[in-house]
């Protein structure tokens, strides 16, 4: 996963709104292809992991309670210039101030309930994606 590869969650609102097959086609049109992928729950252990580097904001409580209130799809993705051209197709972290188009301006409830994760550097979604994804799923 070096440079041109990215790891994204379906976050728990947007598979809640049966927005899973809507935004898949959103990263396959963005000409992102899926090299790995599961539909899955994390517990509120996994989340308080994952979201370690939250753990002084302020929001992290709410953040660990929400991502592990229901199913999501987690999934590593592969493109050149992968996490920059990802964070663009998702848009702002506030749905009311992302791009037209973008996954979060389309399918995002509020910021907290925000449709979908993007990795936000490369060391990170190699991180991440090892998180979800064991040597063996990872092609
Ligand atoms: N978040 C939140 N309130 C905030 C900022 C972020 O609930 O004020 C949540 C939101 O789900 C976001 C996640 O915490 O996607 C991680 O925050 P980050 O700043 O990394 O935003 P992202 O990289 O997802 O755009
Ligand atoms: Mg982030």
């Amino acid at each position: 996963m070096q440079g041109n590869r990215t790891f994204t969650m379906i976050k728990p609102d947007a598979v809640e709104n049966n927005y899973i097959g809507a935004i898949l086609d959103k990263i396959n049109a963005g000409g992102f292809v899926i090299k790995a992928m599961k539909f899955t729950q994390l517990s509120k252990q996994d989340a308080e992991q994952f979201y370690a580097i939250h753990k002084e904001r302020p929001f992290y409580g709410e953040l660990v309670e929400y991502m592990s209130s229901g199913p999501i799809v987690a999934a590593i993705l592969e493109k050149d210039s992968a996490v920059a051209d990802f964070r663009t197709l998702i848009g702002a972290t506030n749905p009311a101030e992302a791009a037209e188009g973008t996954i979060r301006k389309l399918y995002a409830k509020d910021i907290s309930a925000n449709a979908i994760h993007g990795s936000d550097s490369d060391e990170n979604a190699q991180i991440e994606g090892r998180f979800f994804f064991s040597e063996r799923e990872i092609h």
